[in-house]
């Protein structure tokens, strides 16, 4: 679970360069999951062989975890059982991670009240000691990342499990891999916490229950706590767009994102709030200073649809990069991160994605039955360059007719892309057939060659 978004008290204009290719939604259900094999991207050089080489690693976490045989990871289920202790044993194949829960093991145990049976859950964490250098001041930066997901669903469906690849094996994934490229570099002078939460997405409220446990009886003390970063859905990476939150919960936290984000070719979407629903919050609460990390939600964001196949591994062998460099950056100058509560709230409705931006709102009227008219247009946006006009009647982008609004911001999402057309996505331009000045009241919406008028406008990847 995860809920953002942000809304301008307009409905938001989606836009993006659409081929005919995406315009046909891909097909759903069970996808052809790659089973083991990275979605690799060439990219030149040692750095691209190094995230190819993790991307294989991050296919087979992905694919293990979101399979069906672990049946949705439900908190508290066999499939949850079976996954707490696969990532246990994953950290423990990582050279000097060790054990961090109770009693010497890789698990801290708790139960959450009003789920429908006794509930075991377990949050698995893991330890890489820092140098702690003679003198210095004890410090932990955690790193978490929910590993339940939403079990099965209650109906005869053909495809019955929540698979949660994206919600989030992706998040899962990406911290195995920043362990291993912590513990094999320059140990850092912090220790370095690695938890996967259990029971984020079940109980009351919000749920974030393995975290709000973990803040009652916490792995390593919260006062010497410097960061925590939560990685909860960061699997559908598109056009290396990153949202990163929480970066105004420390003055510190925009240098070191902008430090460790450099050369690594990630655009970074950032957003000052600490308050989101996910593993971050109890965290913020207990006025941590938090990041969170996260790719956008989607169409299959908490459907049986969220599989692995539709998982840029790639992407997340990005993110994983970014993400230790961002720990090494914090670890060097980690007292330098004072607390300041960002009461700012995300708006709950999940509608921030990856998209790209015309710089245009449409009336909001009738929806579903008129195709979408412009009411704004920003100074200096594509579609101010591109020349649309306050009134234009948006009928047809690149040849597909857009007879109501909601096919327009359908068409105009960054959902069905495939996970090789995520990463290698940039905007290119789009054509948009209008209708202008009364040439049509605005209702019709046939092609008319005669009267329309055609742009070509470039859209802006948000
Ligand atoms: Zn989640």
């Amino acid at each position: 679970m995860l809920s953002c978004g942000r809304t301008d008290g307009e409905i938001t204009v989606l836009s993006l360069t659409v081929t005919a290719a995406m315009l046909v939604p891909l097909a759903r259900g069970p996808a052809a999951a790659p089973t083991g094999q990275p979605h690799a991207i060439a990219v030149e050089g040692e750095s691209g062989e190094r995230l190819d080489a993790m991307a294989v690693r991050i296919a087979d976490t992905v694919d293990w975890l979101a399979s069906d045989a672990l049946e949705g990871r439900y908190a508290g289920s066999e499939g949850g059982r079976r996954a707490a202790e696969g990532l246990a044993s994953r950290l423990d194949a990582i050279d000097g991670v060790e054990p961090a829960g109770v009693d010497g093991s890789w698990f801290q145990p708790f139960t959450v009240a009003g789920l429908s049976h006794e509930a075991r859950c377990r949050n698995v964490a893991g330890r890489l000691l820092g140098r702690r250098t003679k003198g210095s001041e004890p410090s932990t930066i955690v790193l978490g990342a929910h590993y339940d997901h939403r079990g099965r669903t209650d109906t005869d469906d053909e495809d019955p499990v929540f698979n949660g690849a994206d919600d989030n094996a992706s998040g899962c994934a990406a911290v195995l891999e920043i362990a291993g490229l912590l513990a094999a570099g320059d140990r850092p002078e912090s220790d370095i916490l690695f938890v996967f939460f259990d029971a984020e997405e079940v109980g009351v409220g919000l749920g974030i229950n393995g975290s709000d446990h973990y803040i009652s009886a916490p792995l390593a003390p919260l006062d010497e706590t410097a960061l925590m970063i939560n990685f909860d859905m960061v699997g559908r990476l598109t056009g290396g767009l990153l949202m990163v939150g929480g970066t105004g919960t420390s003055a510190a936290l925009p240098n070191f994102v902008a430090e460790a984000s450099t050369g690594t070719g990630l655009r970074i979407h950032e957003l000052a709030t600490g308050i989101a629903g996910s593993d971050n919050l109890p965290f913020f609460e207990a006025r941590i200073p938090v990041l969170f990390v996260f790719t956008g939600f989607h169409r299959d964001y908490h459907e049986p649809t969220d599989e692995a196949g539709l998982v840029n591994v790639h992407g997340i062998a990005r993110v994983a990069d970014f993400a230790a460099r961002l720990v090494r950056a914090v670890d060097r100058r980690r007292h330098d991160l004072p607390f300041a509560a960002d009461t700012e709230e995300m708006d709950v409705k999940p509608d921030w994605s990856p998209r790209l931006r015309l710089g245009v709102t449409f009336e909001k009227a009738l929806w579903f039955r008129i195709p979408a008219k412009v009411s704004d247009v920003e100074e200096g946006s594509p579609a101010g360059a591109a020349g649309l006009r306050v009134g234009d009647v948006v009928v047809e982008i690149d040849g597909v007719p857009t007879p109501d609004h909601q096919t327009t911001e359908r068409l105009l999402r960054l959902d069905d892309l495939s996970p090789t057309e995520r990463e290698a996505f940039t905007p290119r331009p789009m054509t948009l057939r209008v209708h202008r000045d009364g040439c049509r009241d605005g209702i019709e919406h046939e092609p008319d060659t005669a009267c329309d008028t055609v742009l070509r406008c470039t859209p802006e990847l948000r």
